[in-house]
């Protein structure tokens, strides 16, 4: 649950001081976290649920922060990695600002956090109203220079709640760089990406399928705005065919040739099945491997600039 290196496309390792946490959200519904630390120890997730901590966290980051020089060598050298400080995505198994976690477990946490300043710290929460509440009590008035704030927003509902709070977020506490998790991306979200850093977008690894337009409307607006677009994955969905564009003829083999099930979904712009509604698409269930990372055939891996990202 911890590395110095991992598959997470967007990082170079994680570190997690506790595992646990209480479902908020429709992005919440097939957590990985709680699917993976249920097989190691069952009942830290729900409300009431005590969490686990984790020993050797600490350990883990500061080793990370002392093997910078290492680090930015090999960089240099072997050009094996595209910054020459590592980033670490802190609490992958859970949520740093979860008020259910013990004051004294976050506040040792944020000590750390703060202390380890040659990495790049990458914080992803889906609780931004936690955020100076939880600092407020442990009497932190320090947001780190080299940590970022990554909100995960899956569709329109929660952009337009949290972008907002976000964007004054940054300003108030000078965060360097701020970004939006957009997975699973779950509908269309069109607003405006400034004081954005950073876009992160994926489809499920689950049972729910992300619309290509999806993704494209996110891409492009980033673009416009200039925000730094990463599309880390489909998940375990791709598109099979555009209805409009590939299969005119779709309305004599709609049924016979793509029954809507578990490997295939029919899905539209709003991200109801049938197919009803604006752009129509045929996903099929092909698994997150098979299905990669390319948008349109391109790769787009941009990391924030302004920040140390
Ligand atoms: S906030 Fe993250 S860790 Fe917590 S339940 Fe939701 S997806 Fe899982």
């Amino acid at each position: 649950m911890m590395a110095d290196g991992t598959a997470i496309e967007w990082t170079d390792a994680t570190v997690n001081f506790w595992w646990g946490c209480t479902k908020v959200g429709p992005g919440c519904d097939h957590c990985y976290a709680e699917t993976l630390s249920d097989r190691f120890s069952t009942g830290h997730w729900g409300t009431g649920a005590p969490r686990k901590k984790i020993k050797g966290a600490a350990r883990l980051l500061n080793r990370l922060d002392n093997d910078y020089a290492w680090w930015a060598a090999d960089a240099q050298i072997g050009q094996l990695h595209p910054n020459s400080r590592r980033r670490v995505f802190v609490q992958s198994m859970s949520d740093l600002f979860d008020l259910e976690v013990p004051l004294d477990w976050f506040g040792e946490a944020w000590e750390k956090i703060v202390q380890c300043d040659r990495i790049d710290i990458q914080i992803v929460t889906k609780r931004i109203s936690a955020v100076e509440k939880r600092l407020g009590a442990i009497a932190s008035t320090i947001w780190p220079g080299h940590a970022g704030l990554i909100v995960t927003v899956v569709n329109q509902a929660e952009f337009d709640r949290d972008v907002p709070r976000l964007r004054a977020l940054k300003a108030k506490l000078g965060i360097p760089w701020v970004g939006l998790s957009c997975e699973p991306l779950l509908g269309p979200i069109v607003g405006d990406f400034s004081e954005i850093d950073w876009i992160i977008v994926g489809g499920e690894s689950g049972p729910r399928p992300m619309h290509p337009d999806w993704a494209r409307l996110i891409r492009d607006q980033c673009a416009a705005s200039g925000t730094a677009f990463f599309f880390k994955q489909w998940g375990s969905w791709y598109p099979q065919i555009d209805r409009d564009r590939d299969d005119p003829d779709w309305r004599q083999d709609y049924s016979r040739r793509f029954a809507d099930n578990d490997r295939t979904r029919w899905l539209n712009l709003e991200g109801g099945r049938g197919f009803h509604g604006e752009r129509f698409h045929v996903m099929g269930r092909i698994g997150k491997k098979a299905a990669g990372r390319l948008l349109d055939g391109i790769e787009h891996s941009a990391f924030p600039v302004g920040g140390r990202c």
